[in-house]
């Protein structure tokens, strides 16, 4: 399985876009429920992975996403570093475990369940989980990418109205109710970008 250096590279930068457009906002989001460090945190992984973009787009798919996965652990740091790089690495182990014709939602799946493990959080505890898993089942139903999108929004606005069970969120208890989890926020920022960059470069 080959990865595609043009659209990775490409992918690569409109995340990193996305994520320095909204940083203020994903910082804001963790200042009300954490430490106030979301989007200073998702910036450098963005900028760490975007410097070596020229050596992970040479890298066929399963290892790009684990080098970006290895990459994101040590730059984010925080609680989401290492969910977002269990993302990432187990999505790189599960496509190279069954090669090509391997699903990829149910790559994706196996990925998410193991950051649920990483986290020790279910769906409904108020972290990027709750962004994860209907953004994968959107894909599971072949969705079209405007749908995964509205999905992922919709799904990270749901988040406010959850009481916070992981994280430094969690000991706010009843006072992290109606605040939008700066996680999930972040992983609708990042699959709306794929999934726009994808619409204008791979149309279905
Ligand atoms: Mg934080």
């Amino acid at each position: 399985m080959q990865a595609e250096p043009v659209l990775l590279a490409g992918l690569i930068e409109a995340c990193r876009a996305a994520i320095t457009a909204n940083s203020d906002h994903l910082c804001a989001l963790d200042r009300a429920i954490g430490d106030g460090d979301h989007g200073t945190n998702m910036q450098r992984g963005c900028e760490a992975v975007s410097a070596e973009e020229a050596t992970v787009s040479g890298l066929p798919l399963p290892e790009a996403l684990e080098r970006i996965g290895l990459t994101l652990v040590m730059s984010i740091g925080g609680a989401a570093g290492p969910l977002y790089g269990t993302l990432l690495i187990e999505m790189g182990r599960e496509l190279r475990k069954s090669g090509r014709e391997q699903d990829f939602s149910l790559a994706l799946k196996q990925a998410i369940d193991a950051v649920a493990r990483r986290g020790r959080s279910n769906a409904g505890d108020k972290t990027l989980l709750d962004v994860l898993y209907p953004v994968q089942d959107a894909l599971a139903q072949h969705s079209p990418l405007t749908d995964i999108v509205r999905r992922a929004e919709l799904s990270a606005r749901l988040t406010g109205a959850m009481k916070a069970m992981r994280g430094r969120a969690a000991y706010l208890g009843d006072r992290s109710i109606g605040h939008v989890d700066p996680g999930a926020s972040s992983c609708a920022l990042l699959t709306t970008a794929i999934c726009r960059y994808l619409e204008e470069h791979r149309p279905e």
